[in-house]
């Protein structure tokens, strides 16, 4: 019979993800021969055999392939037949300048649970048991293409044992670049901080003596797969305020690991999509709201908040320490500095922090965070993207020449593209010290690295304060790039738009809503309505700008923005209103003089500080100790009814002005008439909806436009996104909302990314 030969190209999430393995098990099974290579930039495939079975391994390589893999293009075509005999896997080739997207890190599988559970079992509670299915994989791969030696698992030559298992074809190992066992892999102990440095417990011992400490109250430094948490008993009041004392941390939520979904029932009303959410391998925090059984964690775990943050263990230590105890898992940092990485680096950093330490010898080369999204209509909106997440790439609708976008401030990340594909780093940090820019070169780096991009534009936001946007001013200098400035309300919307594959010629109504950003008039913005395409925007509308005295101190006390607020509303500050008894005498004297001389004042059309003054309003939140506390707490208020509103009408000429008074006017009548914060905080959710949808309606009917894209930190309060998204969709807009990237300023690079494609094209 006649013998044909086809060479086969497969691009996506293919190595690292036991892709090699699954092509040699089929073109086995179909008796055909040839070779699989994994290049730097893709998978290549020679098949030879009868027509039938060539076509068959086609049709299987499309349907069959690995849980972890993402195919994203298969190109194939004949070449001549070579009589080869036999199929193997060959070694891999580097090409210069070619890149591969690389796989995330991927929680413990089901198979390899079960083996660490199997006293029989060779890898009977060993902690990093991992195969072509799970284990880390975006933290420990230093370079492309994807090998152990181009891992942090260089350091773990394989034993006889495992080399067997790594070589077998037909074993699950086949290829698992960070497989290991107790013999050849990397160790686990335990040290408490206050212990000479011989005194450490090994092992088995290492996880007991960790349990223990943390049964009995103590902070513990653990190391993971993306950097080091802090840990304590989540149910032990006491254990959970020492944690926070040391930190620094005050109020901000804490995030929680549950020994299974189970635990998480008992706690939350938690729905099917987000019990698929929290056990899915990418294993991020979810946040699910609070049931009322009484029942739960120490309060001091989330004061104020109806949300608790959950996660499910992903990796093998974390199934050992568990057990059925909660625990608190928090990055292991001071509040606002990077997640320590090294061992040494931790010791130093973190040894005023925890009472012990339980550590490991297997290096991480990128530290990434715990991830956390919430859900929202069915699927994921993320609030952090980091482990689990990165580095999957967003496919733009453009192949522009290589950008590098360097985001904002806040929740920083990175975005680089390498042909159409979009890589958003991990979650970086709040760029306001050292440490965070250190991590941020290393993000940089890394990505590089494993994309192979050079990049010839820079995009930065208009902000010339963030330091973000100086290190983008010099980088274009040093390397001789173009910098493209993004104003930072027209990236929010870009990115939503590019999650959504939008082109270039597509325009939408851009609704974005944030705490701050800087305007094209060296104002601040925040409660912004565009008309946006990437290459250009148009601001229609906006909320009514306030005289907003010392920007920053306005945000850590949310009554001074109340307080402007009334005053741009013309509502005198009367005693009996909750943010004026605030605000010390002394102050408001002072806040009064700069406000009526307008002294130091930046106007401001932020919708987060609208939405913290609304909170002091009503008496809900007068101090914030983390960014967006007010507004949190006044969703969480409000519960999740819908409640109908204040009016909402929005009236007058382009650009469109929605002016609060009338809201603060209903806010303030109801506070006298006695009547409480719930319905109070809910009928300000449906008023701001409200608004939300008149201004679109007023905007389509003057620009012929039905889509709507929301984004901006505001819309992380899913209870406001629920309402704006249900009013659009029954006024006939169609809406996009974030799916992918987050709505804050951790999504803002993909944004700037599309952008500079588009003005570059
Ligand atoms: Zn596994
Ligand atoms: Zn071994
Ligand atoms: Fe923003």
């Amino acid at each position: 019979m006649d013998r044909i030969r086809r060479q086969i190209v497969v691009r996506g999430i293919v190595q690292g993800v036991g892709f090699r393995p699954f092509v040699y098990r089929i073109a086995s099974e179909l008796g055909l021969a040839g070779f699989v290579i994994n290049r730097s930039d893709a998978v290549r495939i020679e098949v030879e055999g009868t027509a039938e079975g060539v076509a068959e391994f086609e049709r299987k390589l499309r349907g069959e392939a690995p849980p972890l893999a993402v195919i994203l293009e298969i190109s194939a075509a004949p070449i001549p037949a070579q009589s080869e005999a036999g199929f193997r896997i060959a070694a891999s080739e580097t090409e210069a300048g070619a890149s591969t997207p690389i796989p995330p890190d991927i929680a413990t599988c089901d198979d390899c649970l079960r083996e660490m559970f199997d006293p029989h079992d060779r890898r009977y509670l060993y902690p990093f048991l991992n195969c072509t299915n799970c284990g880390p994989r975006f933290t420990i791969i230093r370079a492309v293409p994807y090998d152990r030696p181009a891992t942090t698992m260089v350091d773990f030559p394989m034993c006889e044992e495992c080399a067997h298992e790594y070589h077998d074809p037909a074993n699950r190992r086949f290829h698992a670049q960070p497989t290991a066992c107790p013999r050849c892999g990397p160790r686990v102990w335990f040290r408490a901080t206050s212990a000479p440095r011989s005194e450490v417990a090994l092992g088995a011992k290492a996880i007991d003596a960790c349990r223990a400490a943390l049964a009995g109250g103590e902070v513990i430094a653990i190391k993971g797969i993306g950097g080091f948490h802090l840990a304590c008993d989540a149910g032990n009041a006491s254990a959970v305020r020492l944690l926070r004392e040391r930190k620094g941390r005050h109020d901000k939520p804490l995030a929680i690991m549950v020994p299974n979904v189970t635990a998480a029932r008992r706690w939350t009303n938690i729905s099917t999509t987000e019990e698929a959410v929290l056990s899915s391998p990418r294993r991020p925090i979810v946040l699910l709201r609070k049931n009322d059984s009484g029942d739960g964690p120490a309060e001091e775990v989330a004061p104020g908040q109806a949300h608790l943050g959950l996660m499910l263990p992903y990796a093998p230590l974390h199934h050992l320490l568990i057990g059925d105890r909660p625990l608190v898992m928090t990055s292991g940092n001071l509040s606002e500095e990077p997640i320590a990485r090294d061992n040494k680096e931790a010791i130093e950093r973190l040894s005023r922090l925890a009472d012990g330490f339980l550590m490991h010898d297997r290096g991480i080369h990128a530290v990434c965070d715990d991830s956390v999204v919430r859900v929202f209509r069915g699927a994921e909106l993320p609030i952090r993207r980091a482990r689990g997440y990165t580095p999957f790439p967003v496919v733009l609708d453009t192949e522009p020449r290589p950008i590098l976008a360097v985001g904002g401030e806040l929740k920083a990340t990175l975005c680089v593209t390498k042909g159409s594909n979009a890589y958003l780093s991990q979650h970086i940090g709040d760029m306001a010290n050292l440490e965070t820019m250190q991590a941020f070169e290393c993000a940089l780096q890394h990505l590089g690295s494993l994309f192979r991009t050079a990049p010839t534009t820079v995009a930065c936001d208009l902000h010339p304060g963030y330091l973000s946007t100086q290190w983008a001013h010099r980088y274009a200098q040093a390397k001789k790039t173009s910098l493209v400035p993004v104003q930072h309300h027209h990236a929010h919307i870009a990115s939503v738009m590019a999650e959504h594959g939008l082109t270039n010629d597509d325009r939408v109504i851009g609704v974005a809503w944030d705490g701050t950003g800087y305007g094209t008039d060296g104002t601040i913005w925040g409660g912004e309505f565009l008309v946006a395409g990437y290459g250009d925007f148009e601001r229609v509308g906006y909320l009514r700008p306030i005289p907003l005295p010392g920007g920053d101190a306005a945000i850590k006390r949310p009554y001074r923005s109340a307080l402007a607020h009334l005053f741009a509303a013309g509502v005198e500050w009367s005693p009996d209103l909750p943010c004026v008894t605030a605000c010390p005498p002394e102050e408001l004297r002072i806040l009064r003089h700069q406000i009526e001389r307008d002294l130091n004042c930046v106007p401001c059309t932020s919708m987060g500080r609208l939405f913290d003054a609304l909170a002091s309003l009503t008496g809900i939140c007068q101090n914030a100790s983390y960014e967006a506390q007010p507004a949190m707490e006044l969703e969480a208020r409000a519960g999740s009814s819908s409640s109908s509103g204040y009016d909402s009408a929005v009236d007058g000429d382009f650009p469109l002005i929605l002016d609060p008074k009338r809201l603060l006017e209903s806010v303030i009548a109801d506070l006298r008439a006695g009547r409480e914060h719930e319905a109070i905080a809910g009928k300000i959710h449906t008023t701001v909806a409200g608004w939300l949808t008149n201004a679109c309606c007023r905007i389509r009917d003057r620009r012929g436009l039905d889509s709507v894209a929301l984004s901006g930190g505001t819309f992380q309060n899913v209870l406001l996104l629920e309402q704006a998204v249900a009013r659009l969709e029954k006024e006939g807009f169609r809406v996009l909302v974030h799916r992918l990237v987050p709505p804050n300023d951790g999504g803002l690079a993909l944004g700037q990314v599309a952008i500079a494609a588009a003005r570059n094209a």
